[in-house]
């Protein structure tokens, strides 16, 4: 009988890589999760303890990472990801985007492993151009408080093709824009899980500054489905993946208030530093070379996630 491929998934008790995990078993790979739950919750991986081809791994993948067994796949989706979360812990967003992501890389160089780093819209920083294309360069703010998180995405993606090129790994990079569902953390204070909470609670919605920065949405599920495609392909990147439909942050208040029933009304709290003005994929790469698009629309995802919610807190 073949060997099953193995794949390693850092940061896979987190709301992604948990998703991820749940993935690669039903593709029938054995699945190591490294985690040190910074983030994440344990809950989110529960059901696949039993199964004998899923191993949790509790570790730092800012400090050495050793692993006997062979590896297929190594994918690095840990770090804190809500700007909440790492502007609560500057230093480590930093460490495991730059030492994690060496780490990681140096063990799929030493396996022979193929590579994917999970990295993020926010290299291109408070965009000024838009749509954005893989090929711009960003607007970022290197000494402001989201630094820690953008400049390290952005060392990771360096580093990622300094091995490519000079270690030549089989890398991929992915650029993830804002990407919700369940088992987000209901207090990750992220835009999603705050305004569902808000409107269970009947609690005012805090719109940050006027509400006219707009997101673009992505339903886990179509991510799961690009980062496979991307995984399995000959394209090494970057690629954006994401939900092109655009909207206010005032907009979806609004939609998050009727879909819940709730009797919320919406407040405005002064705008996080460097928060950026827009941002909308564009996604013609991920169409032309993954076959990619998004197929879940914002109203169907938000109220699967809504009813996750309700069931789940
Ligand atoms: P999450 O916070 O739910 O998951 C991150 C996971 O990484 C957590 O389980 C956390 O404990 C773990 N982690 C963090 N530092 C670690 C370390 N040093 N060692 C081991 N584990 C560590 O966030 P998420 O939304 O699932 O994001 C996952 C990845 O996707 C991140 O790399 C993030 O930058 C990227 N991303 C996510 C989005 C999104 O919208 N969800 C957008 C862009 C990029
Ligand atoms: N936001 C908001 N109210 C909240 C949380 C977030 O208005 O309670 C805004 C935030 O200022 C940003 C957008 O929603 O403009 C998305 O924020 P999120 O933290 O989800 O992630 P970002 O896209 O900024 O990384």
């Amino acid at each position: 009988m073949a060997r099953k491929k193995a794949v390693v998934i850092t940061g896979g008790a987190g709301f992604l890589g948990s998703h991820l995990c749940d993935r690669f078993i039903q593709e029938g790979m054995k699945v190591v999760c490294v985690d040190n739950l910074i983030t994440g919750n344990m809950n989110n991986i529960l059901h696949l303890q039993k199964n004998k081809d899923f191993r949790f791994i509790k570790h730092d993948v800012s400090k050495e990472l050793r692993f006997p067994d062979k590896v297929d796949f190594v994918l690095h989706f840990a770090s804190p990801a809500s700007p909440v979360d790492y502007l609560k812990h500057p230093i480590p967003t930093l460490k495991v985007g730059a030492l994690g992501t060496h780490n990681t890389l140096g063990l799929a160089k030493l396996k022979k492993a193929r590579y994917l780093i999970a990295s993020t819209s926010e290299v291109y920083g408070d965009p000024l151009e838009h749509p954005q294309k893989e090929t711009y360069w960003g607007n970022v703010n290197p000494i402001g408080p989201r630094g820690v998180y953008d400049e390290a995405k952005r060392f990771a993606e360096a580093i990622t093709m300094a091995y490519r090129r000079y270690h030549n790994v089989d890398t991929r990079i992915l650029r993830i824009f804002n990407t919700y569902g369940p088992r987000m953390r209901i207090n990750d204070g992220r835009v999603v899980p705050n305004f569902i909470y808000q409107a269970f609670h009947n609690k005012a919605i805090t719109v940050y500054g006027n509400g006219k920065q707009t997101r673009s949405f992505c339903y886990y599920s179509d991510l799961i489905e690009g980062i496979t495609r991307l995984l399995f392909s000959d394209n090494e990147g970057p690629v954006n993946i994401g939900n092109p439909d655009e909207f206010t942050i005032l907009e979806f208040a609004k939609l998050v208030i009727k879909i819940s029933e709730s009797k919320s009304t919406i407040c405005f709290e002064p705008l996080p530093t460097d928060d950026p003005k827009q941002r909308k994929p564009d996604i013609a790469l991920a169409k032309k070379l993954l076959k990619w698009e998004p197929k879940v629309k914002l109203q169907q995802g938000l109220e699967e996630t809504i009813q996750w919610f309700k069931e789940n807190i």
